[in-house]
């Protein structure tokens, strides 16, 4: 299989000055980037044509078929400890959102970590971390973006997901490099504001504004009420029959209300 990306060209396109790199096939970049953390000195993205074993939260997985869809990693380090980097899953989410939408296609917001198009998930983002030196803290930045999505990749999926097959036929080492610009920008921004910046950005893009919500663990339903938007650490504000609640992101899920 040849590729289809080069990272001097990526590199060559991004401002950001990230150092990039392209595999053919890997299992998971994430992991990859993770068994790397404690050797990296500077930012770096980790991009696979072919990506074989992704990963959602709680063990869930990302599926992908090669030239159908981008995913990346961006590895980055943040001085400080974990408990600042509450709310980084959403804040690029806002990035990548804001990146799309200047490309010309809109897209929202579902809490936590979720892309969607026309109510479909488009991407998926997970935020993985590895202890650093001087108690600093690397982030791992997992991005999973469909570009077309083939029939028998959405029936393995098991349910209605969405693409953006007008992108697809961008050239795929600009639209990567307009990516990772707009997700650099969001981490160095992130790591001086925390999730404060983002707050009134990712409440333009909120995807069920308003509307009635379940929050669920493992099927379980947790909590119910009208989604209200996020507040300036991140967590989802639900207006229930007890009075307004904030929940954390953890391993909890958001359904809309049929
Ligand atoms: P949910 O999307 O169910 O609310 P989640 O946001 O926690 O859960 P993640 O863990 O981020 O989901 O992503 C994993 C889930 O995404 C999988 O369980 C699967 O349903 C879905 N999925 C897997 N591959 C794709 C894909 N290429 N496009 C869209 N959705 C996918």
């Amino acid at each position: 299989m040849s590729g289809t990306m080069n990272a001097q060209q990526i590199m060559a396109h991004a401002t950001s000055g990230v150092a990039v790199e392209v595999v053919l096939e890997t299992g998971s970049t994430n992991a990859d980037l993770l068994a790397r953390a404690s050797a990296l000195t500077a930012p770096l993205l980790l991009i696979a044509e072919h990506q074989t074993a992704g990963r959602g939260r709680a063990g869930r997985s990302w599926l992908s078929a090669p030239g159908d869809s981008l995913t990346f990693s961006l590895a980055w380090r943040f001085d400080g400890g974990l408990q600042r980097l509450t709310g980084l899953p959403l804040a690029v989410g806002v990035a990548l959102a804001e990146t799309l939408g200047r490309l010309g296609q809109q897209v929202q917001l579902k809490w936590p970590n979720d892309l969607l198009k026309d109510g479909d998930k488009l991407a998926g983002i997970l935020v993985e971390t590895a202890a650093g030196s001087d108690g600093a803290t690397w982030a791992i930045v997992g991005i999973g973006l469909n570009l077309v999505m083939p029939d028998e990749l959405e029936q393995r999926i098991g349910r209605a997901v969405a693409a953006v097959p007008w992108l697809a036929r961008m050239d795929r080492d600009t639209l990567v490099a307009a990516l990772l610009d707009g997700v650099a920008a969001a981490l160095a921004q992130f790591a001086n504001e925390g999730f404060a910046g983002f707050a009134g950005r990712w409440n333009l893009l909120h995807a069920y504004q308003g509307q009635s919500v379940t929050i669920v663990d493992r099927g379980e339903v947790l909590h119910e009420g009208l989604a209200a938007g996020v507040d300036d650490v991140g967590r989802l504000l639900l207006d229930t029959a007890e009075g307004r609640i904030a929940i954390v992101a953890g391993d909890v899920s958001l359904r809309p209300k049929d």
